[in-house]
């Protein structure tokens, strides 16, 4: 039970205690008291409701943090701590034979069958073996 519920549950024993009549002015109390009991259990829900959404708030907040954690690594071209991607091993350099131009590919590639293809001169490159581990 919620805090305001157990206010009016206080209030409806106090009236129960004091044995009040079917006069008018008990009436009165009594629907007071009803009014209250209704209105108490909306604040308590509420209330549960904003606790819900505080907690909501502070995962999404942590979450966003993460995120600007792992977009500033990325920014630095460091490895990332939050997500475990490490972004200086994933490329390679290599130094197209056609154009001299030095030219990164991804891990992923280079490990594939897929031709490599220059981004400078389009012509294929093949890198260097050994170069890796
Ligand atoms: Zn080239």
């Amino acid at each position: 039970m919620g805090y305001m519920k157990e206010k009016v549950a206080y209030l409806r024993g106090l009236a129960d205690g004091m044995e009040i009549g079917g006069d008018a002015q008990s009436k009165l109390l009594l629907a007071m008291i009803e009014t209250m009991d209704e209105m108490a259990g909306t604040i308590d829900e509420n209330e549960e409701a904003i606790i819900e959404l505080d907690e909501c708030i502070d995962d999404i907040c942590d979450e966003l943090s993460d995120i600007d954690e792992c977009l500033d690594a990325l920014v630095d071209d460091e490895g990332c701590d939050c997500c475990g991607e490490d972004f200086e091993d994933d490329f390679v350099e290599v130094e197209c034979p056609h154009c001299g131009e030095t030219v990164y590919f991804d891990q992923g590639m280079l490990e594939s069958d897929e031709a490599l293809i220059c981004p400078n001169c389009n012509e294929p490159v093949i890198p260097k073996a050994g170069d890796e581990e």
